[in-house]
């Protein structure tokens, strides 16, 4: 059974600083705990550095060496997706399999906004690539919160559009799972057809949670999904 395991909005900077949080400090505490586990891929769901500059991307790359897996990362709005493509051009992607399970991304960052939008053609992308997939089972990631989060997060800073996501999403009865980052809260949601989980940051939380973590998800060959936060 594959066991994947996300991390998210890791805000690596210039300095050891950001937001008032050793970004660097606190991913590297991370990496050395993921390390130490068996698992088939990391994904990355956005905000990889604070302010998207070729050494942060440089940097984060450093910290990531210790991983052996794959690692497959999308973009979030602090990212600067030109600097992001030349250091991990090999890691972006459209789709990965896993087994029977195939991991599907859409982009919903919008330039020089905090809130998410997917675009028309986003959309048919994730569409085509959705009625495509010969796998059985589909997790579907974005940087972007899809429902409200019931907490201190203000949900105008989520996607503006999720009822134009849920019009693709709803036509696949092949998705088990939505994750996505960007609120750095861990939470999860259940909706008819599939479950929806936020992945704590790697740098700090926006609720009280004082700790930093991650999720891990054992896709199961039948479309079960067991998950879990990893606090540390
Ligand atoms: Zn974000």
């Amino acid at each position: 059974m594959p066991k994947l395991i996300q991390i998210s909005d890791c805000h690596i900077d210039d300095q050891a600083l950001a937001m008032e949080a050793d970004t660097q400090a606190n991913l590297k505490k991370i990496i050395a705990q993921i390390s130490s586990q068996k698992f088939d891929a990391l994904l990355i769901s956005g905000d990889l550095t604070h302010q998207g500059t070729a050494p942060s991307y440089n940097r984060l790359k450093q910290i990531l060496a210790p991983i052996d897996a794959p690692i497959y990362v999308i973009g979030g709005n602090h990212d600067n997706i030109t600097q992001l493509e030349k250091t991990f051009k090999q890691n972006t992607f459209n789709s990965f399999k896993l087994k029977n399970w195939e991991i599907v991304s859409i982009d919903s960052v919008q330039l020089d906004k905090t809130s998410g939008r997917v675009t028309q053609g986003a959309l048919l992308k994730l569409d085509q690539t959705l009625e495509a997939s010969n796998a059985d089972h589909i997790m579907v990631v974005l940087h972007h919160p899809i429902v409200p989060m019931n907490s201190t997060w203000d949900d105008a800073l989520s996607l503006e559009n999720p009822q134009d996501l849920f019009k693709v999403l709803d036509k696949h009865s092949k998705i088990r799972i939505v994750v996505f980052g960007h609120a750095h809260e861990a939470a999860h949601f259940s909706n008819k057809q599939f479950d929806i989980v936020s992945c704590p940051s790697t740098a700090l939380q926006y609720n009280q949670e004082t700790r930093i973590g991650f999720n891990e998800f054992n896709l199961q060959n039948g479309g079960n999904i067991n998950w879990q936060t990893q606090w540390i």
